[in-house]
């Protein structure tokens, strides 16, 4: 769950490569390393534990290391402790790397080779030595290994080792005798490539090339590239060459930088209403849903029989959303799964089924499998997805793209926001296609959900006191988060929210469930917040808050205004313009991302980089 990125062309790669990782940094940190040549002269390697700051200062920004061509990685260890030895670039030779080394092969790699230890002993056989813990290391062996057999041909080498590795790779290579070239394959994990004038990019993600260059290739898997300045080339498993087109990428540089915030995370809440209002914008036209652009037919909708909705966090509780929104809109069964159990169950499936499958990233590794699952199954497909291109977009039938642009802090905001967006839509449009929603229930809910953005914008105005409120609460050890039905799901984004980036403990509980057990948890001080957007379980949740108040707790209200009976049994009160109570989410998460941030904030912590989490979780 790295950053890998690479480049060749005819400026200096140091500089180039580090502002690369610093935009990738969100996907893996604890170690971080480049790998740079001038023409035919030796490499030099640079790595260093700890935050990529430290590699910028070893190296002066770049500025130390020589050389037009280099690849570059920020490290989310799977196999082997946070280390120097550890640390990427690897080589096929016998050192560790530090400053000008002399190495046959040397890689970058975002991913798990899964029989590394197989071919560890069968490469020891043949006398490597191997000085980390790692499979990355192993991998580029491998490649060394082959390519010494085979001529010195780096696709035959590539292509050989990509049929003897099972896992996930993203892999970036430079060889002795190809200056100027970089060698990237690709299996499971992401990986683009930018192609500008007289240079060329590889990156993990897009906003690492975003300000050099819009014409990108998504590399297919199982598919190799050579990347030379100005040029690529693809080769399938068998060493031939394959075309692959190349698209343009539409997001716009600036959003990928903090633009004058503190942290990405802030800027990218208070970016919700734009991502929210492009998503709308992008499915409605005159007052209509339109899906038929993305190719799904009114005739596909109303034969549907159940749907299923995959995904993992925050995705997840889009999900739980949806559920709630499709059930009453279109009357049909819907379940959500996390999509990392989905995989390993063998689902019940039947023709009529749609697996709806929703990852900001696109690259998320179980959602992936769970398309891949129900695609196997004959089950059609349809994912939300924000990153264009990006491999769950690909794999699936039908493609809902959100427009929330480049998403960096690790706990996501502005993507659930738009992902939001993009299933009530879908609900809204499935209702009307079955007959359920009439076509007057039908505008009146296109029109509702256009006055989302909006009413998001009023709420941030209200930013001040939640600032408040939690710098008073950033001491708290535990929080509960309480609500019922959409409630409900909102509050399970809430809490992880508040986990995530503030480290404190909390837990979302169906309030009716309190009774079941939470409750003797509930002591003097303890912070529940119980989201209350709908009208008809306002009364039983108010009922919940009034049990937990006699226990002792300090109670937090999210509700809608008017309902001004709340002040009496709660301590502090959000108030949310008035909504349908289908689309309430998108309104009363809002809130509670505030209130996660700012106690994160309080707490001083690193709020875009949480511990222990990566952006997109691309291995298992
Ligand atoms: N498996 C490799 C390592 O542990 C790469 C991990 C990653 O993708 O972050 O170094």
């Amino acid at each position: 769950m790295c950053g890998i990125v690479g480049y060749t062309g005819d400026k200096q790669a140091a500089s180039i490569l580090l502002d690369g990782l610093k935009k990738l940094e969100y996907r893996g940190y604890d170690s971080a390393g480049i790998a740079v040549r001038e023409g035919d002269r030796p490499l030099e390697v640079v790595k260093a534990i700890g935050k990529l700051e430290n590699l910028i200062t070893k190296t002066e920004g770049g500025r130390k290391v020589l050389g037009k061509c280099g690849i570059g990685h920020t490290r989310w260890a799977t196999h082997g402790e946070p280390s120097y030895k550890n640390a990427h670039p690897h080589l096929s030779g016998n050192c560790e790397g530090n400053g000008a080394v002399d190495s046959c092969v040397v890689g970058v790699h975002n991913g798990i080779i899964e029989n590394y230890r197989e071919l560890r002993e069968k490469l020891q056989r043949h006398g490597y030595v191997f000085y980390s813990d790692t499979d990355t290391e192993v991998v580029v062996k491998l490649v060394d290994y082959y390519y010494k057999k085979y001529a010195h041909t780096p696709v035959d080498a590539i292509a050989k080792t990509m049929v003897r590795v099972t896992g996930s790779y993203a892999l970036e290579l430079m060889f002795d005798d190809h200056p100027g070239e970089i060698w990237a394959a690709r299996k499971g994990s992401p990986m683009i490539i930018g192609v500008g004038e007289k240079e060329s990019f590889v990156a993990s993600d897009v906003p690492a090339i975003l300000s050099y260059t819009r014409n990108v290739y998504f590399i297919e898997n199982c598919q190799c590239a050579r990347i030379a300045p100005g040029k690529v080339q693809f080769f399938d498993l068998n060493g031939d060459e394959v075309t692959v087109e190349p698209q343009k990428v539409e997001w716009d540089a600036a959003s990928a930088e903090k633009g004058g915030y503190e942290h990405f995370m802030i800027k990218e809440i208070h970016e919700q209403p734009c991502a929210v209002r492009d998503t709308y914008n992008s499915f409605v036209k005159e007052g209509k849903v339109d899906l038929k652009s993305i190719g799904l037919s009114e005739e596909l909708l109303k034969n549907l029989t159940s749907i299923t909705v995959v995904g993992c966090g925050s995705a997840y509780h889009v999900g739980m959303v949806m559920q709630y929104v499709i059930e009453e809109m279109a009357k049909l069964p819907v379940r959500v799964e996390l999509a990392s159990e989905f995989r390993y169950r063998d689902p019940i499936m039947n023709p009529g089924q749609l697996v709806v499958a929703i990852t900001q990233s696109g690259e998320t590794a179980d959602t992936l499998e769970a398309v891949r699952l129900a695609k196997k199954r004959g089950i059609t497909t349809l994912s939300i997805v924000n990153v264009v291109g990006s491999s769950v977009a690909r794999e699936s039938d039908y493609v809902l793209y959100t427009k929330a642009g480049p998403e960096i802090a690790v706990a996501t905001t502005k993507a659930y926001s738009a992902q939001l967006m993009a299933g009530y839509l879908f609900g809204v449009e499935l209702g009307r296609a079955r007959g359920v929603v009439s076509q007057k229930e039908y505008e009146e809910y296109s029109k509702e959900l256009g006055t989302i953005p909006e009413k998001i914008e009023k709420i941030l105005e209200g930013k001040e006191r939640l600032q408040w409120f939690a710098t008073k609460f950033a001491h708290s050890s535990d929080a509960f988060f309480i609500g019922r039905g959409i409630d409900y799901a909102v509050c399970m984004e809430g809490s992880l929210k508040m986990k995530e980036i503030s480290y404190i403990h909390s837990e979302a509980y169906a309030a009716g469930e309190l009774k079941h057990g939470t409750i003797s948890l509930i002591e003097d001080n303890t912070l529940v917040i119980g989201v209350m957007t709908q009208p008809d379980l306002y009364e039983k949740t108010i009922g919940n808050m009034a049990e937990c108040r006699s226990r002792g707790a300090y109670l937090m209200g999210v509700v809608s205004y008017g309902r001004y009976d709340a002040e009496d049994c709660s301590n502090f009160i959000t108030y949310l313009p008035p909504i349908d109570r289908r689309f309430a989410a998108s309104l009363a998460v809002v809130p509670l991302q505030l209130l996660g941030y700012y106690i994160a904030v309080a707490r001083g912590l690193d709020v875009d980089k949480p511990r222990n989490l990566a952006k997109s979780v691309t291995v298992e």
